[in-house]
């Protein structure tokens, strides 16, 4: 018997499909999550979830949010979520160097500017390093290419 899973972030259904098993950045820690498993709500750190049907695994980033758990669906509601084949790795890249640099620069008088920054920084290191952890060699967010010309 498989278990329901939904992954949505604010703007969309990211992933919905009957899996075996979910793996979550619960706020105390990993959780592994089992059809049938009792009723639980969470809420998430931000790191990678990790999908299992079958001998196939797959795996998204989420930068935080909430889950709650019955013991036939788990629900998902990130903050921002991606499968990690949709990364855009340009994109995390150019973001991290941007909120390295606004660190850099920072004076010190605006401290939720601070915090803001701080979190883009974390936002984009995450998303590369799943990147780089859990992309199969040789796939791409988009053919070789294609990407755009700036
Ligand atoms: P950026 O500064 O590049 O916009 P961000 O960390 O501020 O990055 P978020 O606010 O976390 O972006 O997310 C906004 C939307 O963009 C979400 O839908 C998220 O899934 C998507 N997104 C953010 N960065 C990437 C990326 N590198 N590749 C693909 N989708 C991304």
């Amino acid at each position: 018997m498989p278990i329901r899973c939904e992954i949505v972030s604010q703007d969309r259904i990211v992933f919905e499909d009957d899996v075996d098993m979910v793996i979550l950045p619960g706020a105390m820690g990993e959780m592994g999550i089992l059809p049938g498993h009792a009723p639980l709500l969470s809420s998430l750190k931000m790191g990678v979830i990790r999908v299992k049907r079958g001998d196939q695994e797959e795996v998204f980033t989420a930068t935080g949010g909430f889950v709650e758990v019955q013991p036939d669906i788990v629900t998902v509601m990130a903050d921002a979520a991606e499968n990690i084949d949709e990364i855009d790795e340009e994109r995390a890249q150019k973001a991290m160097e941007r909120a390295e640099k606004l660190l850099e620069e920072y004076s010190g008088a605006d401290t939720e500017n601070y915090l803001q920054i701080q979190a883009a920084l974390r936002r984009s290191n995450l998303r590369l390093k799943a990147v780089s952890q859990f992309r199969k060699r040789g796939q791409r967010s988009r053919p070789p290419g294609m990407g755009r010309s700036e």
